[in-house]
């Protein structure tokens, strides 16, 4: 037996979920949004099924669809992408195992931002990278360039970052970017960026892109997923974008995970990118709203609530709230009032930040409020 794989725990996502499945407590830990996305993609989805080619589509994708996500891109990004540039996988977390065992020799160092999407340290281990940790702290989760320059060394080759940040609910901004960019380029590093959040984003900040600053062109793996975009997390349609030299050994790796992902879901995403842009752009207007209902509600409750501009998330600050329990703690508390939530120091490999609990906003107004009755009272 793999011991990676055989001293490994559950993941807290599916952890939590299956205690909101057991107590029937109300479900603010996975992401995931209520309601049914666009409803064009999931009868795009059916139409297919029924009507198209049920067998092996083409392995780096359905042309079709590579074609959508690089037209997105230059539409949305100002990116320069071609349709041979994107490999379609199952799933986000898909291309990212395929970028780092493809990307990965083994011994090879790899920088990872804390707290960080808790498929990341096992997929570099199991490539044979070895983490190197840069610690990112609320209430600002800011990158500071020192520990960055500090943490690389000579067996240095890949950087990898969530931008914006899964739990932290920040995006970069372009000045943090740049110097990411300057810092690859200086280092020769290739980054892997993992953007599922990049629609999901508030108050009009707009997300930058690391493969469009100058240098990153040919050392950028841009990661997407379909099931973000239009809050279909169970389509697991993912995509990675990379210059021709990464791209093809990228799909050497994506050949022997899955090789391929239902054409249906690839078709209906083709569908949801070329005429789903409203529906996008007004669910981030109800996300807003879901975010700015819970973090209002939690507030009058007497909670630190941490600023979120993106994701699905907010977080609250145990301490700054006067609440002696650590996270993990306070999360079980939770459980017995009734609602289930993610503690932050699940997303961290080491030296935990224990002082912070996740919570999902994208769920209607009336299972936010009482969810944050049951909290206030929890307290
Ligand atoms: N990366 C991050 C940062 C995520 O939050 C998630 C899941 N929400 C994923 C990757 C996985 O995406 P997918 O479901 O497309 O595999
Ligand atoms: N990314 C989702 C979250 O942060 C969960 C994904 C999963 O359950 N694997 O909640």
């Amino acid at each position: 037996m793999n011991p990676l794989y055989a001293q490994m725990g559950t993941t807290i996502f599916e952890a939590m979920s299956a205690r909101a499945r057991e107590t029937g407590a109300i479900n603010l830990g996975q992401g995931f949004a209520d309601g049914r996305g666009p409803e064009a993609v999931l009868q795009a989805a059916a139409h297919a099924v029924l009507e198209k080619s049920n067998q092996y589509p083409p392995m780096a994708g359905l042309p079709e669809l590579r074609h959508a996500v690089a037209d997105h891109y230059v539409r949305h990004q100002g990116l320069d992408l071609t349709p041979e540039e994107v490999i379609v996988t199952s799933g986000a977390t898909e291309a990212l195992a395929a970028a780092l065992f493809a990307l990965i020799e083994p011994g090879d160092e790899v920088l990872l931002f804390q707290p960080l999407y808790d498929a990341y340290v096992p997929l570099v281990r199991q490539a044979g990278g070895v983490p190197r940790f840069i610690r990112l702290e609320p209430p600002h989760w800011r990158i500071d360039a020192a520990a960055l320059e500090a943490a690389v060394t000579p067996r240095t080759r890949l950087l990898l970052l969530n931008n914006p940040l899964n739990p932290a609910a920040t995006m970069a901004s372009a000045e943090d970017l740049a110097m990411l960019a300057d810092f690859c380029v200086a280092h020769d590093l290739v980054a892997i960026c993992d953007e599922v959040w990049e629609h999901v984003t508030f108050d009009g900040a707009r997300h930058l892109p690391l493969i469009g600053f100058p240098g990153m062109r040919e050392r950028t793996v841009k990661i997407g997923s379909a099931g973000k975009i239009f809050a279909l997390t169970g389509f697991k349609v993912g995509w990675m974008c990379a210059a021709p030299p990464l791209a093809r050994v990228l799909s050497r790796a994506h050949q022997f995970l899955t090789f391929t992902t239902p054409p249906n879901l690839q078709w209906a995403v083709v569908e949801g990118l070329t005429t789903q842009d409203a529906w996008v752009q007004d669910a981030r207007h109800r996300f807003q709203a879901g975010r700015d209902r819970l973090s209002a509600g939690l507030s009058a409750a007497g909670l630190a609530v941490l600023p979120s501009t993106a994701t699905y998330f907010l977080s609250v600050d145990l301490a700054a709230s006067g609440i002696a329990l650590d996270d993990l703690g306070f999360c079980d508390r939770l459980i017995d009032a009734g609602v289930v939530a993610i503690p932050v120091s699940a997303f961290y490999a080491e030296a935990p930040v224990n002082h912070v609990v996740r919570f999902c906003f994208v769920k209607e107004d009336a299972t936010l409020d009482a969810a944050i009755a049951r909290i206030a009272a929890a307290r």
